[in-house]
């Protein structure tokens, strides 16, 4: 997740209404979960977040925030009588600006009773089981523990990685092995090669192409990482900037769970085609380089993926998906929202509707928050927003980053940014992720046909 901007901090000096609708816990019946929305009032959006989000040095370039407030769409989704699906209940903010729309959804229906309450559009069983079985706490800690310098990066080979952060020599390092590893399961890769500040960089994509299929869905996450937040100090004691090209920065959340989460999502994928099954959709993996320089890499391929005419169903990225402190109850955010108005917020939106009932299938334990609007605190903020600018349909999954409206604090990882958000971190819960991942993949692999 990139860092917030000095404009957008600054930006929101003023008092922010907030919409938060909540479905309360299901009781006895399965079909009358009710909506209650209220508003809460906020001094400043920075209130929003949880951790020091701006530091001096961030410079996340903000791809044209509207300064007009007229289009805020909440959208949310919740059970009706019977099984025929959902109701959508859209509703404009109040006033002014950056509402925020948060549906606190949780359920403890079982996965055979919610399938029937929901309809179509849900994981089969058999997806399901096959990315149960792909997409373990073990199989990404693995993956996590090979780009982050736990384990070598490639197996028999000494080197481990200290840091994947665009300046960094072994940037370039990771992008080969991850690239070796989708072309030993079978799949297209291609280097889409970009400059940034006098660096050469590459983003990394795999794809599985459907004969005939007409569209194209991908499962993304950004390799490198960054330790801007760290706390660093000279030879003689004193304090000093973090240096990018040769401090540690093992973003094992950020966001080598992203990273780990799509690579063992190709390995699923491989299995379902050797099993015989084949999407209707194309699938693709893209892994984005300097995400945290300001979305770079993932501008620069959207960007030529609308030039080369791609047609993209959707786009599923993965963005912190680790972090969960012990003791915490476990909390996902899908980020739907956007800073570009248009059709690409109702498609957005559709897509986190996926994503948020599939969730309890996976794990009825989990509270959902599905944030959208442009005062969605992701919004702009991970490689999602790239594919909203060129008018695609995209999604953003995360841990519990942000505060509520009312305060509370995210349980997710308290390294943001930092040399200790490693995989022996206390917030980084591998099966935590592995409950979010396994998510995410499933229905995206659903919404490519599978
Ligand atoms: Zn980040």
């Amino acid at each position: 997740m990139a860092a917030r901007t000095s404009r957008s901090a600054r930006s929101g000096s003023s008092t922010e209404t907030a919409t938060l609708l909540k479905a309360a816990p299901p009781a006895s019946s399965r079909q009358s979960t009710a909506l209650s929305a209220f508003t809460a009032t906020k001094s400043s959006p920075a209130g929003l977040s949880r951790t020091p989000l701006h530091r001096p040095g961030d410079h996340l370039p903000e791809p044209g925030r509207p300064r007009s407030t007229r289009h805020q769409l909440l959208s949310t989704r919740t059970p009706r009588s019977a099984d025929t699906g959902t109701r959508t209940c859209r509703r404009r903010a109040a006033s002014p600006s950056r509402s925020r729309a948060l549906l606190d959804f949780r359920t403890g229906a079982p996965p055979g009773r919610l399938a029937a309450v929901l309809g179509d559009g849900l994981p089969s069983p058999r997806t399901i089981a096959a990315v149960r079985a792909a997409v373990t706490s073990e199989v990404l800690s693995r993956h996590v523990a090979r780009i982050s310098g736990i384990e070598p990066l490639v197996e028999g080979k000494p080197l481990k990685v200290r840091s994947r952060d665009a300046s960094a020599a072994d940037n370039a390092r990771v992008v080969e092995a991850l690239a070796r590893r989708f072309e030993d399961l079978g799949l297209t890769v291609r280097l889409h090669p970009f400059r940034w500040r006098g660096h050469r960089l590459l983003n990394v994509e795999a794809e599985h192409r459907v004969p005939g299929a007409e569209s194209t869905v991908l499962i993304t996450a950004h390799m490198d990482s960054t330790a801007a937040n760290g706390d660093f100090v000279d030879a003689d004691g004193d304090p000093r900037p973090y240096d990018p090209a040769v401090d540690p920065a093992p973003g094992a959340d950020d966001d080598g769970s992203g990273t780990a989460a799509v690579m063992a999502a190709a390995e699923c994928l491989r299995g379902l085609l050797d099993d015989g099954r084949e999407p209707t959709r194309n699938v693709r993996f893209v892994l984005f380089n300097a995400e945290e320089q300001g979305l770079v890499g993932s501008k620069f391929y959207a960007r030529a993926a609308a030039a080369a005419g791609d047609r993209i169903a959707g786009v599923f990225q993965m963005d912190m998906i680790a972090g969960r402190q012990q003791g915490s109850s476990p909390v996902v955010e899908i980020h739907a929202g956007s800073l570009v108005p248009g059709p690409v917020v109702s498609a957005s939106d559709a897509l986190g509707e996926r994503v948020a009932r599939t969730v309890p299938v996976i794990d009825s334990g989990v509270t959902v928050q599905q944030l959208t609007g442009p005062a969605d605190p992701a919004a702009g903020r991970s490689d999602h927003a790239s594919f909203h600018e060129r008018g695609w349909a995209a999604v953003a999954v995360s841990e519990d980053l942000f505060s509520t409206p009312d305060g509370d604090p995210g349980t997710g990882t308290r390294q943001y940014h930092t040399p200790g958000d490693t995989l022996l971190d206390p917030d980084h819960n591998p099966e935590f992720a592995a409950t979010v991942a396994r998510s995410v993949i499933a229905t995206a692999l659903a919404f490519a046909g599978l």
